[in-house]
């Protein structure tokens, strides 16, 4: 099988470093066996795109020499895809018209964030609420599964996570449901993520059960965290990556990802430490946590 790996990118902000890892760890598990690396904007969520950021994005991706193959995907060209995938659920969707103020006082919080203790699941026929959410029966069967780097992980959906939402009050669809479309729609063979996804992936699982797709291979790296042992992301305002320091930015990547690679000074040009880097990947160097350096950011 050929083997399809992605990057999916949220336009919610610039990419920052820490997304600059996840597109260097999933780009060359691709290019290293001569895969293909797909790239897909998920901007299913409307109301967090920041202007501008789907162009900053891709201009950034190809000023660091990444070389996606064929046409990028935006999730937000692919509501009728959604839609029909929801159809296709059929009774294991069900609407939901439980306010978020009804859930704060009514459900407990679990590892994962509150559990739906299935309050709408019998009433199908009473939705005269203008807006509801559309959710997806789960079961108390334990998801279990390998992780390529992490080790395995079990969830009991229904009691750990409850059923989840597909598609949400204001019309739009989750980025569970989205995700999982997109990978069989693009024959994802194998997604490379950061770990901070890790607790996703038995519901996504779950959905191409309930969907009948082929189920992608999992790598999770460890997302990187800062000293203080904040997650590297958007939120906390993580510096935009420095244009001006390309092959220096790239070669950080590799080291954070444990592939040892040569001082700065041994390469002429990007395109050199993309060769290295493509010729000397080696998955199995990648370590189990990631820390920033003390100088971070420079
Ligand atoms: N769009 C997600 C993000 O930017 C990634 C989703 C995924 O890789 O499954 O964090
Ligand atoms: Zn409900």
């Amino acid at each position: 099988m050929q083997y399809i790996g992605r990057f999916a990118p949220s336009p919610s902000g610039p990419l920052h470093f820490g997304s600059l890892i996840a597109a260097t760890a999933s780009y060359l598990c691709a290019k290293s066996v001569q895969g293909q690396w797909l790239l897909r904007i998920e901007d299913v969520d409307k109301f967090r795109i920041k202007k501008n950021s789907i162009k900053r994005i891709l201009q950034t991706l190809e000023s660091y020499g990444y070389q996606w193959n064929g046409d990028i995907l935006y999730q937000s060209q692919r509501t009728e895809a959604y839609q029909q995938a929801l159809d296709s659920l059929a009774e294991l969707a069900y609407p939901c018209t439980c306010t978020r103020k009804f859930l704060q006082r009514q459900v407990s919080i679990g590892a994962y964030g509150y559990i739906y203790p299935g309050f709408c699941r019998e009433q199908i026929s009473n939705i005269d609420s203008p807006q509801f959410a559309m959710r997806l029966r789960t079961n108390n069967k334990p998801l279990c599964f390998e992780d390529s780097l992490q080790e395995s992980l079990c969830q009991d959906i229904e009691t750990e996570v409850g059923d989840f939402i597909i598609k949400r009050s204001d019309a739009m669809f989750s980025y569970q449901l989205a995700v999982v479309v997109d990978d069989a729609y693009q024959q994802i063979s194998d997604v490379v993520r950061g770990s901070d996804l890790l607790d996703n992936t038995p519901r996504q699982l779950y959905l191409q059960q309930c969907l009948g797709y082929q189920q992608p291979t999992y790598l999770h790296f460890p997302t990187a965290i800062t000293e203080d042992g904040k997650k590297l992301s958007k939120q906390n305002h993580s510096p935009e990556v420095d244009d001006a320091q390309k092959r220096q930015t790239i070669l950080r990547t590799l080291n954070f990802l444990g592939q040892q690679a040569p001082a700065i000074d041994h390469f002429s040009s990007l395109e050199d430490v993309w060769d290295w880097a493509i010729k000397n990947w080696n998955r199995d160097k990648i370590p189990a946590q990631m820390t920033l350096p003390e100088n971070y950011p420079d």
